[in-house]
């Protein structure tokens, strides 16, 4: 069995023992992680600690120059990352992929990141004084990541921290933190300094040891909405800086003109991508007017086709999901909707699976109403909720009364009801006709209410904010035969 160690100033630690990592798809043990005692969790912030002083003094532009050396290291080692998604993971070959190569794209774009620091200067404020804005990184970032993108998170939280000059030590998830751990191994043996990128393995313990260390100066967090709340008061209260994204409940409304074809496509491939297992997925299909059952019907003629199984089979389109207590719950979901008023259309537990793995097939809810816990619960599983609704204005209301602002898509052919909708739907990523509205590295990515708990962004120019403080410099060359004392508050004059 393989075993896996913390990894702390450039070097792999042994594990002897600590948590089974189980492969969702059969239920057997792949790996024995290790768990951080509070003295390792202490080496890792004193190696990036360490580190910090040269790292931060190396300059802007060398550091976005290592981003794309660490770019090239990640596509070399992109299969074998993709494996270790797949069998830990559970997602499909095309999917794991797809985040690798995404991760891949965040470092190419990252060595721009000069181009979003921006700064400001202005000359001659006063007679003979200047001022300006002056960026610095903040120190040693400590990136808490969520089991559902282990390469791409990391890979996010740690660049735009690295890219700016900070240092960090990471904490996968516990359920999957193999592909994290190869990854640091990967990027530094490409060009990281020791002690610049650090991970350390375990669950909440871990967290609040390093939420709580002096050293840590800022915590990036990414995960379940209620850890994200927790996470931002403890780390608020010891003046830390935190940000800390929670989960996610996407509404895609598809109005009465929309082509109920494409509409399916989208939310067919939106919910059940990940095995729904996607903060971004699409979770509730809000139907307008009369296309309800149209729509209802499209959607499920698709799921029939789904092929549901073996991750690690090429043909595979919906995988496990990653513990069998996650299945077990969202599977309860579906034993209460009838009771509930709602209508299961398809029903994945039906679906029958080869293996032990924590399958659930997709599944299609209709009649959901908003106030029934499938519609406000994160399930984060493949089940799509339909809710009807008879004006794009109810449509608006349902989304602004649900607490997870994170993405919300429009389905039409009408740019004036499209353009209203970026107007007044209560969300932070908006798609038009586009299901998933995850955005380029170069624009900004958070959410709004109960998914995001602070002002600046995971990626993007609004995340230069998070890892970064500014000086203010007032300076002046004054001719000294001008001196004099003057114990007046100073003034433009
Ligand atoms: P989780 O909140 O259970 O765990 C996330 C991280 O926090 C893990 O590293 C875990 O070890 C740690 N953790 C768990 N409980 C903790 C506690 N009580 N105190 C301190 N640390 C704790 O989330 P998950 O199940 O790993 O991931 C799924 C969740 O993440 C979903 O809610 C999903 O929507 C969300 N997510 C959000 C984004 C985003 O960009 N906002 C992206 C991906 C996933």
């Amino acid at each position: 069995m393989k075993h896996v160690g913390h990894f702390i100033a450039g070097e792999l630690l042994p594990a002897d023992d600590g948590s089974q990592i189980l492969n969702p798809a059969s239920g057997k043990p792949t790996a024995i992680a290790a768990i951080a005692t509070p003295a390792e969790v202490d080496r890792a912030v004193a190696a990036a600690r360490a580190a910090f002083p040269s790292w931060s003094a190396q300059g802007l532009q060398n550091r976005a120059t290592v981003m794309l050396e660490l770019r090239g290291a990640l596509q070399k080692a992109r299969d074998e990352l993709v494996d270790i998604v797949v069998a830990e993971l559970g997602k499909t070959l095309a999917d794991a992929g797809a985040e690798v190569d995404r991760a891949i794209e965040v470092l190419g774009q990252l060595a721009s990141v000069g181009s979003w620091y921006g700064g400001a200067f202005s000359p001659g404020v006063s007679r003979g004084v200047d001022a300006m804005e002056v960026r610095f990184p903040i120190g040693v970032v400590a990136a808490i990541s969520p089991f559902n993108f282990p390469v791409l998170i990391p890979v996010v939280q740690s660049a735009m921290a690295l890219a700016c000059g900070n240092t960090v030590v990471l904490k996968p998830s516990e359920r999957d933190p193999s592909a994290t751990l190869r990854l640091a191994e990967i990027l530094s043996s490409a060009g990281l300094p020791k002690g610049v990128l650090n991970v350390v393995l375990g669950g909440k313990a871990i967290v609040d040891r390093l939420v709580d260390h002096p050293d840590v100066v800022g915590v990036s967090f990414v995960g379940s909405t209620p850890v994200a709340k927790a996470i931002r008061i403890a780390g608020v209260s010891r003046n830390k800086r935190v940000q800390a994204f929670g989960g996610g409940k996407n509404h895609m409304v598809v109005l009465p003109d929309a082509d109920l074809d494409l509409a399916a496509d989208a939310a067919v491939s939106a919910a059940y991508g990940a095995a729904g297992q996607r903060c971004m997925a699409v979770s509730v299909v809000v139907a307008v007017g009369t296309i309800g059952d149209a729509l209802v019907r499209k959607i499920r003629d698709r799921l029939a086709k789904l092929r549901t199984g073996d991750p690690a089979e090429p043909a595979t389109e919906v995988g496990p999901l990653i513990t069998a207590d996650s299945r077990d719950r969202i599977a309860s979901y579906l034993a209460s909707a009838a009771s509930q008023g709602a209508c299961v259309v398809a029903d994945g537990r039906d679906v029958p699976t080869k293996g032990e793995g924590w399958f659930l097939g997709p599944s299609l809810v209709d009649h959901v109403r908003p106030g029934m816990a499938l519609h406000s619960d994160e399930l984060f599983g493949p089940v799509l909720s339909v809710v009807r609704a008879t004006s794009f204005e109810e449509a608006i209301a349902i989304i602004a009364g649900h607490p997870l602002g994170n993405g919300a898509a429009i389905f039409t052919n009408d740019g004036g009801l499209a353009r209203r909708f970026v107007d007044e739907v209560e969300a932070g990523q908006i798609g038009i006709n586009v299901p998933i509205p995850f955005p380029v590295f170069f624009h900004n990515f958070a959410g709004w209410k109960d998914r995001a708990f602070t002002e600046t962004k995971l990626f993007g120019p609004g995340a230069i904010a998070f890892h970064t403080r500014t000086k203010t410099v007032s300076a002046r060359w004054p001719d000294s035969n001008s001196t004099k004392v003057d114990l007046a508050f100073p003034t433009a004059k």
